[in-house]
C-alpha cells in the first residue's frame, strides 16, 4: 500500500456513511496527515504537504484507484466520497498573514485582512484564529464544523443576503491538479496576488475568471484544494432576534422583497440599529398548519463590535441546537425525544418540542459565537432548493400543499434563507438573490418521498430551481443539471476541468459516481 513520505499515512477503511448516515459508500481507505508539531517553519511545512499531496495523487493514478479530498464529511450527498481512496485533510490547518508586498498593486481590498489558509481548517478554528487578530469571516452556515475547502466546494451558505455564500470570501485557490501540476488561481478581473506569491509555493500562476469560477464550487472534482486565499473583515456584532410573526401579507411582502426591515422587531429588540441588515431566515413548522398561522423569524442586524464590553452568549446546553440553529440541528435535537413513527396523537408533543428549540431570543454576538457546533447526530436529512426570490412564496406554498396532500405526520421544518447570487459557474446560489427553500427532516422513506414530491411539484409549476450539492439532491440528472445551469455554464465548467487538470488519467482519478451520475465526468 502506498504511503506518503512524511506526515501522511494510509488507513484502511471499508465503509463510510457520512455524518448523518445518509449514504453508504464502500471504499479502500483514506490518507490522513499527522498533526504538525511545528518542527519546521510553517511555510516549509505547507510546501512539504503540497509535495505529499502530489505523491498521493501519483500513487492513486499508478494504482488505478479513484481519489477524493474530503473535509468533515458533513455533506449529506455522496459528493465527498468515492469507491477508492479519500484524503482526510483535517490536520492540514496552517494559516498565514499575507505580506503586503506580495499583493498586486491594483488590489483594491485591504491586504492586512487577507489570509492564506490551509484546506483542513474548520470554520470553528478559522473563527478563533481570526478573532485573535480582531477579524472575522464574512459569512457562515448555521454551524461551524465544516472545513473551509469542504464548505466552499459545495457552496455552503447562511443567510447573508447582501454578501452571499461562503465561497464569496475566496479570492485565490491553490489547486493540486496532478502529480506534476499545481496552480495558484485567481480572477483576472480582480487580481489580488502577484506571481511571486505563486512562486513561493512552487505553483504555476494563473489569472482567469472562467477557470476560477469553475474551480470555486467544484465538489472535489478539480483535484485537491490545498490552500485558499480569503478576504476577511473586522469583527462585527450581530444583533440576533428570533421571534414569531404571523404568516401574513406583510411577511410575504418581506420575503418577496428579501427585506427583513419590513418586519417590526419585538419590543425587547426595539433599540437595535436597523441600518445594516445582515441575516433573514424564516422557519415554518408544517405540523402547525399548511400553511401555519405563524412563522418563526431569525433576523440579524449588524452593529459595531466593542472588545471591552463584549460578552459571548452562553451555549444553550448539551443536546440543544444552538443560536444559529437550522432546521437540521433542530431535527437532530428532537431525535429520541419524539416517538417514531409519528402519528397524529403525537403532534402536540412534536410541536411543543419544536417550539422549545425555536424559543424566542435576543442576543448580541459575533459570527464565531452565533453559528456554532452541531451537538447532535442521528439520521437526519436536509435539502436546499435554490429559487429566484420572486418565486419563493409560491415555492413554499407548493411545499405546504405537498405536505397537506401527503396526509402524513413527518418531523419536518421548512424554511427560507436568502443568498446574494454567485459567479461560481455551478454555484447553486446562482439567481441574483437566491431564496433557499430548505427542507429538514428525520431521514425516513416517507420524508424522502416528500422531498421528491416537492421537487416534482416545483418542476411542474415551472419554477427554475437548483439543489445544494452537499445535501440530499437525488433529483438531479445530467439533463436537469444542464437545464438548471445552462449548457454554456456546464460546458465551461467541463472545459475548465480539462484545462486545469494535468491529464485525462488524473481527471479519471478524481471522478466519482456522484459526478458520473450528473454527467459531469469527462
Ligand atoms: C449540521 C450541519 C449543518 C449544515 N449547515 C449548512 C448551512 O447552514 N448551509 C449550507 O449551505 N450547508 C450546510 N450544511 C452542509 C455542509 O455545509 C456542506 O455539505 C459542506 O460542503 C460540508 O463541508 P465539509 O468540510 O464537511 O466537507 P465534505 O462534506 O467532507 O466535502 C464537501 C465537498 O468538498 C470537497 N472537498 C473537501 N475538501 C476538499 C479539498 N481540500 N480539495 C478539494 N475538494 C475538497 C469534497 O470532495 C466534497 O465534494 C450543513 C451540514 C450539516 C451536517
Amino acid at each position: 500500500m502506498p504511503d506518503g513520505q512524511g506526515r501522511s499515512f494510509f488507513r484502511p477503511q471499508t465503509l463510510e456513511t457520512g455524518r448523518h448516515q445518509s449514504y453508504e459508500q464502500a471504499l479502500e481507505g483514506e490518507y490522513a496527515f499527522r498533526i504538525d508539531r511545528g518542527e519546521k517553519p510553517p511555510f516549509e511545512t505547507y510546501n512539504d504537504a503540497t509535495s505529499e499531496l502530489r505523491g498521493i495523487i501519483q500513487a492513486c493514478v499508478q494504482d488505478g484507484k479513484s481519489l477524493r479530498a474530503r473535509g468533515s464529511l458533513w455533506s449529506l450527498s455522496t459528493c465527498a466520497v468515492t469507491n477508492g481512496r479519500l484524503i482526510d485533510n483535517k490536520a492540514l490547518r496552517l494559516a498565514f498573514e499575507v505580506p503586503r508586498d506580495l499583493t498586486n498593486p491594483a488590489y483594491t481590498g485591504d491586504a492586512a485582512k487577507l489570509r492564506f489558509v490551509e484546506c483542513g481548517n474548520s470554520i470553528a478554528a478559522l473563527n478563533d484564529y481570526l478573532f485573535a487578530s480582531g477579524l472575522s469571516i464574512k459569512a457562515c452556515g448555521s454551524n461551524n464544523g465544516q472545513t473551509i475547502a469542504g464548505a466552499l466546494s459545495t457552496g455552503t451558505h447562511g443567510s447573508a443576503y447582501e454578501f452571499g455564500a461562503m465561497q464569496e470570501m475566496v479570492v485565490g485557490l491553490h489547486l493540486i491538479a496532478g502529480p506534476n501540476k499545481h496552480v495558484y488561481l485567481q480572477r483576472q478581473s480582480s487580481p489580488v496576488m502577484q506571481p511571486v506569491f505563486a512562486q513561493s509555493i512552487g505553483a504555476d500562476f494563473i489569472q482567469d475568471d472562467t477557470l476560477f469560477n469553475a474551480a470555486l464550487v467544484s465538489f472535489g472534482s478539480f483535484g485537491i484544494i490545498h490552500g485558499v486565499m480569503i478576504e476577511t473583515r473586522e469583527l462585527f456584532l450581530l444583533n440576533a432576534v428570533r421571534f414569531r410573526h404571523p404568516y401574513d401579507a406583510k411577511l410575504k411582502a418581506a420575503i418577496d422583497a428579501c427585506d427583513p426591515t419590513l418586519i417590526p422587531l419585538p419590543a425587547e429588540a426595539n433599540s437595535v440599529p436597523r441600518d445594516k441588515p445582515y441575516h433573514f431566515e424564516i422557519f415554518f413548522n408544517p405540523n402547525e398548519g399548511t400553511p401555519p398561522a405563524e412563522a418563526i423569524l431569525l433576523v440579524m442586524y449588524e452593529s459595531a463590535y466593542d472588545p471591552d464590553t463584549y460578552v459571548a452568549p452562553e451555549w444553550q446546553g448539551a443536546g440543544e441546537s444552538g443560536l444559529g440553529a437550522s432546521g437540521l440541528n433542530v431535527m437532530g435535537a428532537l431525535l429520541g425525544r419524539i416517538p417514531s413513527p409519528l402519528n397524529r396523537l403525537a403532534v402536540p408533543l412534536l410541536n411543543s418540542q419544536v417550539n422549545q428549540e425555536f424559543s424566542p431570543y435576543f442576543k448580541q454576538a459575533i459570527i464565531r459565537d452565533l453559528f456554532r457546533g452541531e451537538q447532535t447526530l442521528g439520521k437526519t436529512l436536509a435539502c436546499g432548493v435554490g429559487i429566484p426570490v420572486a418565486r419563493a412564496v409560491e415555492a413554499m406554498e407548493i411545499a405546504f400543499k405537498a405536505y397537506k396532500d401527503a396526509d402524513t405526520v413527518l418531523p419536518l421544518i421548512l424554511s427560507h434563507r436568502f443568498v446574494k447570487g454567485t459567479k461560481a459557474l455551478l454555484g447553486f446560489t446562482r439567481f441574483d438573490t437566491t431564496a433557499i427553500l430548505e427542507m429538514d427532516a428525520v431521514n425516513t422513506p416517507e420524508t424522502r418521498a416528500f422531498f421528491n414530491q416537492v421537487w416534482s411539484d416545483l418542476d411542474a409549476a415551472g419554477i427554475p430551481f437548483t439543489l445544494h450539492w452537499g445535501k440530499y439532491n437525488v433529483f438531479l440528472t445530467p439533463d436537469r443539471v444542464r437545464n438548471r445551469y445552462g449548457d454554456a455554464a456546464v460546458d465551461q465548467w467541463l472545459t475548465s476541468r480539462e484545462t486545469l487538470m494535468e491529464s485525462a488519467a488524473v481527471r479519471q482519478t478524481f471522478t466519482n459516481a456522484f459526478m458520473t451520475d450528473l454527467g459531469l465526468a469527462t
